[in-house]
């Protein structure tokens, strides 16, 4: 599959918003975009005007840069969404929300997606007590996703243990940081996925 292998920070400033593609760098003032907000390229400051349909392009490309998804598998979350009772853009918001890989990241075991994602398809985590090393796994409600009971003497895994409940994981879940474990106590709703993201505009670009 193919996969972005270039700057992630050059992705924040193509999108011109903070993605938080880098973990704790993103919060430090350190951060590239927070130096130079504008576009990459030399031509990053000339002013062009864009259209209804570039900006849609930028909200999908946008999205699927935050989710870490590659645009086959972003087409097939908007055609399930679309599939779905309720409005198809919150669905489809939804079901990235629920994506193993943004869970682990959720419940602060990694602190980006891509690092989420590594630690997933390293066979870290369980899911109801099975190994699952699938980054796209969808969760249900009612899931309990917890490390390896192997893998939680590791170095990374027994810095966490024991920390106080972080403020940012988001209320849909629930999360135990003596086992090192989370419930999915709700499905995610639109009002719990805090990204600045409109979704309308993916949808208005996909149903053309
Ligand atoms: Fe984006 Fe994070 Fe890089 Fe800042 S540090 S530009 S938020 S990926």
């Amino acid at each position: 599959m193919a996969k972005y292998t270039g700057s992630k920070c050059r992705l924040c400033r193509r999108e011109g918003a903070k993605l938080f593609l880098k973990g704790d760098r993103c919060y430090k003032t350190s951060c590239p975009f927070e130096r130079r907000p504008v576009a990459p390229g030399v031509h990053a400051t000339t002013r062009k005007k864009v259209s209804e349909y570039g900006l849609q392009l930028r909200e999908k490309q946008k999205t699927k840069r935050i989710y870490g998804v590659l645009e086959g598998q972003f087409r097939d979350y908007y055609e399930k969404a679309d599939r779905m009772k309720g409005i198809t853009g919150e669905n489809m918001l939804s079901l990235l929300e629920r994506r193993l890989d943004n869970v682990i990241f959720r419940l602060g075991l990694a602190s980006s997606r891509s690092q989420a994602r590594q630690l997933v398809t390293h066979g870290h985590f369980t899911v109801n007590g099975k190994k699952v090393n699938i980054a796209s796994y969808s969760i249900k409600l009612g899931d309990v996703i917890a490390v390896k009971e192997n893998k939680k003497d590791n170095k990374y895994f027994t810095a966490i243990k024991g920390l106080e409940k972080s403020n940012s994981i988001p209320k849909w879940l629930e999360f135990n940081t003596e086992t090192l474990s989370g419930k999915v106590i709700a499905l995610p709703t639109r009002e719990d996925i805090d990204s600045q993201i409109a979704e309308h505009m993916i949808v208005e670009l996909y149903s053309k």
